[in-house]
């Protein structure tokens, strides 16, 4: 929501086990991908937020950087669109091994005004989760709030737009709530009007859902019914890991990029480098619960 660039200290520390994991899966990567004998692909769903030059923001990712990582995705013609994951999932088509679907949550405005122009560029498909209730809620211009820089969202307009260009269009919930913490009447209400505000502002079939925040306690078997009952046919998650055929199409894994990250860290997450990250995830959440 905001521009919350972070304290030094948490950054360079995150960055560090970031880009050291990614180091030391390398070498079981490079057997992995030296292996033929696996008869199936795995591809990964990249995540990103906010688009712009916005220092130490890791939902923020700079512009040049952002043009570098579809620049080598594109000469590695690594890139899918949401129909060849639903399509891949279902046993139905095969994909490059280490595809990448890019992923954009929460329908900020950068999305629209600055990344837009690059996967244009590049032909690159891309799916962005909007969260409809905050779609043309704001002022068009970035604006100054407790002294924090915040980032207007989309137009149902810009939403056009994108979709026309051919971005495909998914919902990230109507209000970005937890939909593990909320009542199961609440999460269906979130799935079905959110889904119908997409479909009647834009006219197109929604079957796609990311999952606010997407971390271990925001779903769980009664979400998963819930948006299976809404009409959905896939939904994201925001645990880190790669996508095999077979796996449940409504607790997708994907892989957050973050700015301020050098793109040797890029390329060993398109083949793997952070798909354990998860396990960093769940340690942290269960110190957090822990008195
Ligand atoms: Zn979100």
């Amino acid at each position: 929501m905001t521009s919350n660039s972070i304290k030094p200290f948490r950054w360079y520390l995150k960055k560090t086990a970031r880009g050291g994991m990614c180091l030391a899966t390398l070498p079981s990567k490079r057997l992995l991908l030296s292996n033929n004998q696996s008869n199936y692909s795995l591809l990964r769903v990249l995540t990103y937020h906010r688009f712009g030059n916005v220092y130490r923001d890791p939902f923020c990712i700079e512009l040049k950087e952002f043009q570098a990582q579809m620049d080598w995705i594109a000469r590695q013609n690594l890139a899918v669109s949401l129909t060849d994951i639903e399509s891949f999932l279902a046993g139905k088509k095969d994909l490059p091994r280490n595809a990448v679907l890019v992923s954009v949550d929460d329908g900020y405005r950068s999305l629209y005004l600055n990344a837009l122009p690059i996967l244009k560029q590049y032909s690159i498909p891309a799916v962005a989760f909007i969260t409809t209730s905050n779609i043309d809620s704001s002022s068009p211009n970035n604006y100054s709030k407790n002294n924090e820089t915040i980032e207007p969202y989309l137009t149902w307009k810009e939403v056009e737009a994108l979709a026309e260009a051919g971005i495909a269009i998914g919902s990230h919930a109507l209000t970005h709530r937890s939909l593990g913490k909320m009542s199961l009447d609440e999460a269906y209400q979130e799935a079905v009007m959110s889904r119908e505000s997409i479909e009647k502002n834009l006219g197109i079939n929604v079957t796609a859902f990311a999952y606010p925040f997407g971390t271990f306690p925001d779903f769980n078997n009664s979400t998963t019914l819930i948006l299976k009952e809404s009409g959905y046919k896939l939904a994201f998650t925001s645990q880190h890991g790669a996508i095999v055929p077979k796996l449940d199409p409504l607790t997708l894994p994907r892989i957050k990029v973050e700015g301020g990250e050098p793109m040797w860290m890029f390329r060993l997450l398109v083949y793997g480098g952070l798909d354990e990250w998860r396990l960093i995830d769940r340690m942290l959440w269960r110190l957090q619960q822990s008195p």
